[in-house]
């Protein structure tokens, strides 16, 4: 590509970026309530009435996916027992449990997107495994250990709240349940609450209608393991957005739909997946400790470092491994040193190649030009979460399968039978939400509950100015608290279960620790959350969160970030694999340094500020 190309389409990039700004920005999605509220239920398990629990635990977990999941597991491990799982979906599985949308896989490589694989002894079926095999992945976690035996699922958490008399958090849930734990550790997801497009009339629609986080298969026949959806033979079909989700789920709604009209504001980008089986006979043969290496492989690869061997080999690493290909030609050319501009140039030239494929592929799989031209993306790779799927783009081939593309403007109105684009009417049985989850939002909204710690203290007025934590785990203020995400950790994008792992070993080490040198209590000091928010103030803005990329959860939706939404995004400044190595220190050495431990008979009202162990 010559220089005069690139100069081109970096204007393409811009005029397609500009088209899809809006100045309301977060606040153009809508929450799932009024009409809408039952978008929340649960429709996989009935809820079976029974009287309100009041007891008390020693580990009270919040969130049964992945976070919470693996927090227990650690704590199992590190023979902590009285631990219980609280979930407001009927089982465990978190994203797993609710996303049950046809053809729903992972897209990063189950070989490390599944924790604890041998801890379980698990091996995947394939390189990216589907919905129901990671959710029974899900439940072999808590068979392993013993998580179901004092779970309480089908309870949503409607208050946290910390009793300083007791030392005790109160656990409040919608069935009225009042539950005393000592601990609690809080894995509720990034991208947990559903939320809608804000367009015009969507109240008004009166055909049938869902978000694809609980997918409706009494309406559309079929089930998770991609058996026809029967009931839509005779159905005209909607489906808002196009993003990760919809990718998933649109060749099955192409394929059994009488006809589908896919109403799309920005194509993502669909690169080559290749899924292909594990071999048994090479799985046998990894020795103990593999798949840390193999994550920290990936994260290595991913955050742009460098290593011998590929191990993971997939979408996110081709990427790294051609930006690492092309600096290592740059510097066989006399006078060209390393350097972080060597290294832009390489990014910048091994992305604009990646998306030319990206949009060759559209040209070679979609059959009608037109439409493959509006399948095409027009932007970096990483400006978007970047798909994988080899059936997707030839579903727009199916005879009844339409797409509407809305030229980045999105839809412009709904009304009782269907739906408005550039003022012509799509008449419509059904219409599937594939709008997303919430991101960035307060954490109490997204949550679904207010933690208040002590002195009353509520967790969103302490963060009304950012989020401030020491690792994304402790808050002071907010003794025996423990967080379980990605933010100001780690805050690994695409493999997010590394750093779930890394969060629970972190929460569950603490907890050990705390019992076995007798401490009622746990909580961060002022002074080393402040000095952690220090050091992690000014990231926040990663290749991610980029404002010249088109807009999106990945950059606050193409607006100027505050100091509060880039404390919220922010991680570790050296980067993820420096942090994971930083906090397998931190918690191995015995020092907990920066947190504070209280006996029983201690002053916790006012705890002095320096750590004592
Ligand atoms: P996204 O937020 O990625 O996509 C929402 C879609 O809705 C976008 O295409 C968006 O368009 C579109 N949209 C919003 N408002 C309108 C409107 N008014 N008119 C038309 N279109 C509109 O949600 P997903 O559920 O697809 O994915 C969320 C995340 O979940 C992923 O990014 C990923 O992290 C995770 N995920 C992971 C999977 C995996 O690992 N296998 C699978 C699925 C999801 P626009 O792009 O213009 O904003």
């Amino acid at each position: 590509m010559t220089s005069i190309d690139r100069t081109d389409l970096r204007a393409r990039y811009q005029e397609e970026r500009d088209k899809r700004l809006r100045p309301e920005g977060n606040a153009q999605y809508l929450e799932p309530t009024g009409k809408f509220a039952h978008f929340l239920d649960d429709p996989y398990t009935e809820v079976v009435p029974r009287e309100p629990l009041e007891d008390e635990v020693t580990v009270a977990v919040i969130g049964a996916g992945f976070a919470g999941l693996v927090t227990g597991a650690r704590l199992k491990e590190a023979g902590v027992e009285d631990v219980r799982l609280i979930d407001g979906g009927g089982d465990v599985g978190g994203t797993w449990y609710w996303n049950r949308y046809p053809g729903a896989m992972c897209d990063t490589a189950a070989m490390i997107y599944l924790p604890l694989l041998e801890e379980t002894g698990h091996m995947p079926s394939q390189k990216y495994t589907m919905a129901p095999e990671i959710f029974g992945h899900a439940q072999r976690i808590a068979t392993t250990f013993d998580l179901y035996d004092n779970a309480l699922f089908s309870a949503q958490v409607t208050a946290l709240d910390w009793d300083e008399t007791t030392h005790r958090w109160i656990i409040s849930t919608n069935r009225g349940d009042k539950i005393r734990a000592q601990f609690v550790t809080m894995g509720t997801g990034p991208l947990h609450r559903p939320k809608l497009p804000g367009v015009p009339g969507i109240d008004s629609f009166e055909g049938h209608c869902f978000h694809t986080s609980r997918w409706d298969y009494e309406y559309t026949g079929g089930d998770p393991s991609g058996m026809p959806l029967t009931k839509l033979a005779d159905k005209r079909v909607g489906i808002i957005g196009t993003g990760a989700t919809s990718v998933q789920c649109i060749p099955h709604l192409a394929r059994d739909a009488q006809e589908l009209f896919v109403f799309q504001r920005t194509p993502s980008s669909i690169d080559v997946r290749n899924n292909l089986a594990i071999d048994p006979v090479e799985f046998a043969a990894l020795g103990e400790g593999w798949q840390q290496e193999w994550a920290i492989n990936f994260a290595t690869l991913q955050t742009g470092g460098f290593t011998d061997v590929d191990l993971v080999k997939d979408g996110w690493t081709d990427i790294a491994q051609r930006i690492r290909d092309r600096v290592v030609a740059e510097m066989s050319v006399p006078g060209v040193e390393f350097g972080p501009e060597t290294v832009q140039r390489a990014f910048d030239e091994s992305d604009d190649e990646k998306m030319d494929e990206i949009r060759a592929r559209v040209d070679a799989l979609v059959n009608d030009p037109a439409t493959a031209e509006h399948l095409k993306p027009w932007y970096r790779q990483l400006c978007k979460r970047p798909c994988f799927h080899d059936e997707y783009l030839q579903a727009y081939n199916e005879p009844g399968a339409h797409l509407i593309d809305t030229a980045g403007l999105g839809v412009e109105r709904i009304d009782a039978t269907g739906v408005w684009v550039a003022g012509e009417h799509y008449e419509l049985d059904c219409l599937i939400f594939a709008s997303g989850f919430e991101v960035g939002t307060e954490h109490a909204r997204r949550a679904g509950f207010e933690t208040t710690g002590r002195n009353g203290e509520a967790l969103s007025e302490h963060w009304a100015e950012g989020m401030t934590t020491l690792h994304g785990i402790n808050v002071h203020g907010f003794p025996n608290l423990f967080i379980v995400g990605p933010n100001q950790g780690a805050n690994l994008i695409s493999n997010i279960t590394h750093n779930l792992v890394e969060a629970g070993t972190t929460v569950a080490a603490t907890i050990a620790h705390a019992a076995a040198c007798g401490a009622e209590t746990v909580e961060v000091t002022e002074q080393a959350e402040q000095a952690w928010i220090d050091l992690l103030d000014g990231t926040g803005t990663s290749i991610f969160g980029n404002l010249d990329c088109t807009p999106g959860y990945y950059n606050n939706e193409g607006k100027p970030m505050g100091r509060r939404e880039r404390l919220g995004a922010s991680g570790y400044p050296a980067g993820p694999v420096a942090y994971f190595a930083y906090i397998d220190n931190w918690r191995s050495n015995g020092e907990f340094a920066g947190l504070e431990f209280l006996g029983p008979a201690q002053d916790h009202a006012d705890p002095p500020n320096e750590t004592t162990n």
